[in-house]
């Protein structure tokens, strides 16, 4: 039988029960410096068995906390990529731990060199509200696995979903293994201020700047996991039929607000008109009803849905054609519903092409050269993911080539996010590092470098008093390394 719900409310963490709480996982984690295989795979597997039993909960306050919620979305991009991803760190931990033998040059013989993984001690996670409980738990996947001590403080926009996350990870884990810690953007302030080992944050640029300034005073290492706008690039040679549902079905996964959605289109110009008809159509059959169906969902709060309504405007104001689907719907601001909606002509002046979506509203920008289309991308900011559409290899080849991105899925949008053994994470304003599968447990991890010497060994030759015995050892030794 499943617990019921929590009450939405928590109360927030106050400044000295987080200060008691980091101490006490300093301490406990003074006491077990170096958990074993077994110690990181029993709460790796704890954590798994929460997920798993406590599925119905999660898919029930994530909807609450967004007004309506795709339990299928709930299940298919929060909890079974996170228990997907504790899964493949119970099969690999063992094996990532394991100290890597590196060969050592002749110079340095017989010595001998390895890499040695080691838990970092107690990681900080700040997470965002758009998939409340992947964020929060993935992150902590790789921190577990690495064999840190973790604290976590999730969004307060999606109030049920913490305390559930509260309540849920007190019943499996020891208040000094795993905590979860309840505030706003004030408590978020508090926490980044501790002095952590490690802080992984999601969230938006603006406050991850804030959070690298904060940790910069600890000298705190940070992973930042950020925003921005991901395009994608439809190249002359794509098939729109393959093109079309592959973007809407990113766009509108979970209404738009999915950091690696593709924010807007760049489109050959004379296929702009065939583009709009395609994924009109494919939109069309993806969502027949977005304003009632229970696939769609909604805009988590009042201010985010005010923000994307007066992007629609904006953008109608300065020119762009407004294609809602289906045609003539209009946002509902009582079940903050906004219908997919395509902004045809976009442009630079339009706000919507200054600042990150986070919403079903996909801008179509037209393009007349390649080079075009590659100097919209190459202008803005680094973007967290890139979409290529390319039948033409040589094309596909060119725009990796020339574009940089925190990550890319070829002739589709969202799979490389999907994937455990690749490491995700954006570049530039995008983000800072990466994690899932091993590179999560490397981002939690010290990869200590060590050289053993052993009893004999020709390093005193270098020693001093200096003479010609150095000389001629230093001579030897530039030879040798070439
Ligand atoms: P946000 O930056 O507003 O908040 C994220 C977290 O930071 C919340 O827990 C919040 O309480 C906390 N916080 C707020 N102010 C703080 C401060 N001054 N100090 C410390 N912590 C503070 O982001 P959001 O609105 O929750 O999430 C949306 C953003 O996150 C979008 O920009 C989106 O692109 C980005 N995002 C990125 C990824 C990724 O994997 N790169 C994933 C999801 C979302």
């Amino acid at each position: 039988m499943n617990a019921p719900l929590p009450p939405d409310a928590c109360p927030p963490t106050s400044p000295a029960e987080l200060l008691r709480r980091f101490e006490a996982m300093r301490a406990a984690f003074a006491r077990e410096p170096n958990p074993d295989a077994s110690a990181r795979r029993d709460r790796l597997a704890r954590l798994l068995a929460m997920v798993r039993e406590r599925e119905r909960d999660f898919v029930a306050a994530i909807d609450r906390d967004f007004g309506h919620r795709s339990s299928h979305e709930t299940r298919l991009a929060e909890l079974y990529i996170v228990t997907a991803a504790a899964r493949h760190a119970l099969a690999n931990v063992r094996r990532w731990m394991r100290p890597r033998r590196i060969a050592t040059p002749i110079q340095l013989l017989p010595g001998s060199a390895r890499i040695v993984p080691q838990p970092l001690g107690v990681a900080g996670v700040v997470s965002p509200w758009n998939y409340p409980v992947q964020l929060a738990l993935a992150p902590a996947i790789g921190a577990l696995a690495a064999g840190n001590r973790v604290m976590l403080k999730p969004s307060e926009v999606t109030p049920a979903t913490s305390a559930l996350l509260a309540e849920a990870i007190a019943q499996r884990f020891a208040p000094d293994e795993f905590t979860v810690v309840i505030g706003d953007a004030d408590t978020g302030a508090e926490f980044t201020r501790l002095p952590f080992d490690h802080l992984f944050f999601t969230g938006s640029t603006v406050v991850g700047r804030i959070v690298a300034m904060a940790a910069a005073e600890n000298l705190t290492p940070v992973t930042l996991e950020l925003g921005g706008k991901s395009p994608a690039i439809v190249d002359a040679s794509a098939d729109l039929a393959v093109v079309a549902p592959r973007i809407a079905v990113g766009k509108l996964l979970n209404a738009g607000q999915t950091c690696i959605a593709p924010d807007y289109a760049l489109v050959p110009e004379r296929m702009v008109d065939a583009f709009v008809a395609a994924v009109t159509r494919a939109v069309r059959a993806l969502y027949p009803d977005p304003l009632a169906g229970d696939d769609y969902t909604s805009i988590v709060n009042e201010r985010h849905y005010d923000r994307l309504v007066a992007l629609i405007e904006d953008a109608r104001a300065k020119g762009a054609k407004v294609v809602t689907i289906p045609d003539g719907a209009a946002p509902d601001p009582a079940t903050r519903r906004i219908p997919p909606t395509l902004l045809v002509g976009a442009t630079d002046a339009m706000q919507v092409m200054r600042e990150e979506i986070f919403g079903p509203i996909l801008p179509v920008e037209s393009y007349a050269k390649l080079d075009d289309a590659i100097a919209a991308v190459t202008r803005r900011p680094r973007p967290l993911a890139f979409y290529v559409f390319a039948e033409d290899r040589v094309v596909r080849e060119r725009l990796l080539r020339e574009t940089i991105a925190g990550g890319v899925t070829v002739n589709d949008t969202l799979w490389h996010f999907a994937h455990e053994e690749l490491p995700f994470g954006g570049v530039g304003a995008s983000g800072i590092g990466a994690y899932h599968g091993e590179a999560g447990f490397r981002t939690f991890s010290h990869m200590k470098s060590v050289f053993s010497q052993p009893r004999r060994t020709a390093a005193k030759l270098l020693y001093p008093p200096y003479g010609s015995t150095f000389e001629k050892v230093l001579r030897l030794l530039k030879r040798l390394s070439g």
